[in-house]
């Protein structure tokens, strides 16, 4: 049991689809005790059954990250519950449909400003306030993607945004090291929940990947949230600021391998259809 003693909350658990679902699923089989949180009451009565599942049903708790009041009650609640925590788990993304797809230079100020707010800003402020309930050794966890290092089509506005939660992350961890918080992002391939939905042509992203990929397949939830295990338990505590990749090995590829037909012409092993 990898997680036992260890006690913390997952901001991002959206339904049974999510990343963060996938986290909290295998932080729970490992022994961790949880919390979890969801974005407003139309969410609330959906997710009852999946804190009942993990343990946690007298432990759910509203945080919308742009009230910095949800997130300061959710402090004082997870202090009265656990004293100090061990660890976060970040999950949380979101950018106006304009910033998804179509012409990148035309995405507009406030579409930036509010990408940024949710999908970055909130880690920062999270760590901000939660840091006087955060043990000594304790580890926090974001997600990132493979569009914010290199051009992934549609992704836009979302990209800029994870190349800065990935700075952050570095920055955060040189921070918090001196107080004994380890800092890391899995950058994760693609997988169809909710929030990828919104994002221009992802079935095609989805074969592209599976096709190209060192293991010739997608990664899932549950792997993931293995990762994510790892890296929020006591098996990393050698690791801080690191971006991991959990993407069946895709980022390696510098272009799609060629086989050769039997005119020996080289041809592409492109699957998709
Ligand atoms: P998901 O299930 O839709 O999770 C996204 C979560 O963000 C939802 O729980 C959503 O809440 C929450 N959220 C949005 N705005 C919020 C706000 N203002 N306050 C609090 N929560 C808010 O999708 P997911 O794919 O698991 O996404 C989780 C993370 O993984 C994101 O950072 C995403 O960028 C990243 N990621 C995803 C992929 C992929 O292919 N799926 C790949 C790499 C990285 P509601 O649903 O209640 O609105």
């Amino acid at each position: 049991m990898f997680m036992k003693g260890k006690k913390g909350v997952i901001l991002g658990i959206a339904n049974k689809r999510s990343i963060a679902y996938g986290i909290a699923k295998a932080c729970r089989e490992q022994g961790a005790e949880l919390a979890i949180t969801y974005l407003n009451e139309k969410f609330q009565r959906k997710l009852e059954p999946i804190a009942q599942e993990l343990g946690c049903e007298n432990r759910l708790y509203p945080c919308d990250v742009t009230k910095p009041e949800e997130i300061i009650a959710l402090k004082e609640a997870l202090e009265k519950d656990f004293g100090k925590i061990d660890f976060f788990v970040h999950s949380i993304a979101f950018a106006p449909k304009e910033g998804l797809s179509g012409r990148f230079v035309n995405i507009s100020k406030e579409a930036f400003r509010v990408a940024m707010e949710i999908s970055v800003y909130s880690f920062i402020e999270l760590a901000q306030k939660l840091k006087p309930i955060l043990s000594e050794n304790s580890s926090i966890l974001t997600l990132s993607y493979y569009g914010g290092v290199k051009y992934i089509p549609n992704y836009n506005l979302m990209g800029i945004a994870k190349a800065a939660l990935e700075m952050s992350v570095r920055y955060l961890a040189e921070d918090l090291g001196k107080d004994g918080v380890r800092v890391n992002a899995i950058s994760a391939g693609p997988i169809k929940t909710l929030a990828a939905a919104g994002i221009g042509d992802f079935n095609f992203m989805l074969k592209w990947n599976a096709a190209h990929a060192p293991l010739k397949k997608n990664v899932t939830i549950e792997e993931v949230g293995n990762s994510g295990m790892y890296l929020l338990s006591d098996l990393s505590s050698g690791v801080t600021g690191e971006i991991h990749y959990v993407d069946a090995g895709f980022h390696i590829m510098g272009m799609p391998a060629v086989t050769f037909d039997e005119n020996g012409k080289p041809t592409i092993a492109w699957n998709g259809e």
